[in-house]
């Protein structure tokens, strides 16, 4: 299929990317490189330099790739900025949004892949998470997410614009080519393997005293690649759904800081300070529905082998992209 993408410069649509080329599918990718790098954007691929906040660009660029289907990554994508910045949030993951469905609706574009992610539910009720449970944000950042989620519903009533919404849980790992480079890193296991590389002393863990085994929040880690395999098969679907993306198992930050001093054979210092706010105990994918409806069916379930993948590709950039 000829796919175009927005975000294709960033961890998770760089690597999508890849993965679809790979497969065979044509891609072009739109990104403003306000978080992503050129260098992650896959040789194979069409690239335009393009901003969705301005309505004639993206609508000219789909336009001129005439794509059959459009997946959309452009986001931020940090809680803790969002409640600092809030008009950020809105601004490019509302507005921006519009601004592609709109050209979207002009070219003739059907077929829509939306990042979303499980910060729209806010704190659950009940572990596992699955779609069911009601989606009561606690923050800009999923906010946002959430409302785009429901302006898909009212332009797939109206356009007939057919989307998958895919919620993830915790993206991780690398491929062999492409990986984790954020100019704010703010995600653990990038962290951990930073104290690794010896470019950090120690890494915090964010609160010991939450109602889990070991004291440590507990996260639910999907490989990179199998995220990028959810994505291929979303493109099969013919009608609208929504789908919570994690693989059902949890990690507790001190599993994940001892998996990564196994894995890199580094004793990794630490120190413990108090609770970042916002962040729940316990977030743990339902995969039922996405395996039964897209059949995913993850290949990394093993929390060694994220880690294996992502320090490879570290080590291999220590600088990440370098820019
Ligand atoms: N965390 C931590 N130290 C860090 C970064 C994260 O203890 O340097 C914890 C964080 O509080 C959360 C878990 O690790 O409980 C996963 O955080 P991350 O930012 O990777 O992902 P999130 O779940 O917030 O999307």
């Amino acid at each position: 299929m000829k796919i175009f993408v927005t975000g294709g410069a960033g961890y998770i649509g760089s690597i999508c990317v890849e993965q679809m080329l790979n497969q065979g599918h044509e891609v072009t990718v739109f990104d403003n490189l306000t978080e992503g790098h050129r260098k992650a954007v896959d040789p194979r691929t069409k690239f335009v330099f393009g901003d969705l906040q301005k309505p004639e660009q993206i609508a000219a660029a789909l336009r001129e790739a005439a794509p059959e289907a459009v997946m959309h990554f452009a986001a931020n994508a940090l809680v803790g900025e969002s409640m600092t910045n809030p008009s950020k949030y809105f601004r490019n993951n509302v507005y921006g949004g519009i601004n592609l469905l709109d050209g979207m609706v002009a070219a003739g574009v059907k077929k829509f892949v939306f990042s979303s992610t499980c910060a729209t539910f806010g704190p659950p009720e009940r572990n596992p998470i699955d779609e069911t449970l009601p989606q009561r944000p606690i923050n800009p950042y999923g906010e946002s997410k959430l409302l785009f989620e429901k302006i898909l519903r009212w332009y797939d009533q109206i356009h007939g614009l057919k989307f998958v919404a895919l919620r993830y849980f915790n993206a991780a790992g690398a491929s062999e080519n492409y990986g984790e480079d954020h100019r704010t890193e703010t995600h653990i296991i990038p962290n951990v393997l930073k104290v690794a590389l010896g470019q950090k002393d120690h890494v915090d863990i964010f609160g010991n005293d939450y109602e889990t085994p070991d004291g440590t929040c507990i996260r639910d880690y999907i490989h990179i690649i199998d995220l990028a395999q959810a994505h291929i098969l979303a493109l099969g679907r013919t009608e609208s759904a929504l789908y919570n993306l994690g693989t059902g198992g949890g990690t507790s930050v001190r599993e994940i800081i001892a998996a990564c001093e196994k894995v890199t054979g580094i004793k990794i210092p630490v120190k413990e300070t108090p609770r970042r706010p916002g962040d729940p105990p316990l977030l743990i994918a339902a995969s039922e529905k996405v395996k039964r409806e897209l059949g995913w069916n993850p290949q990394y379930q093993s929390i060694d082998k994220i880690i294996e993948s992502a320090w490879a590709w570290h080590k291999k950039h220590p600088t990440g992209y370098g820019d």
